[in-house]
């Protein structure tokens, strides 16, 4: 792939991070502002909040987290020379394939077969 595009996608890559990250942040301070209301914590107020972040810690891992893993090793496979490349059978994934999911590791076949 040309350095230009791997530039690109690269670009794409971290911008789509520090979407999820800026996401997490804002989760985060509505439970901290959550707790600054709430003044004395009671013991009623303590369990819904552990329940809250118990869930949102599940929504975390479910799917950001997992997006996270992905770009990153898009991100790394950017800087070894691999990305772009199937990691089932070896062969090139698309560009257009690769436009609109930018942290794939599958080309289209591969992905279908699962
Ligand atoms: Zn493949």
């Amino acid at each position: 792939m040309e350095a230009k595009k791997l530039e690109s996608f690269r670009k794409k890559l971290i911008e789509m991070r520090n979407e999820i990250l800026k996401g997490i942040i804002e989760d985060n301070q509505e439970l901290i502002g959550l707790k600054e209301e709430s003044g004395q914590i009671s013991e009623e107020y303590d369990m819904a909040s552990t329940l809250l972040e118990t869930e949102m810690k599940e929504q975390l891992e479910e799917n950001d987290l997992n997006m996270l893993k992905e770009i990153n090793e898009a991100l790394n496979r950017i800087n070894s020379g691999t990305y772009g490349k199937c990691s089932e059978c070896g062969e090139e994934i698309s560009e257009d394939r690769l436009d609109f999911l930018p942290f794939t590791n599958k080309c289209e076949k591969c992905a279908k077969k699962r």
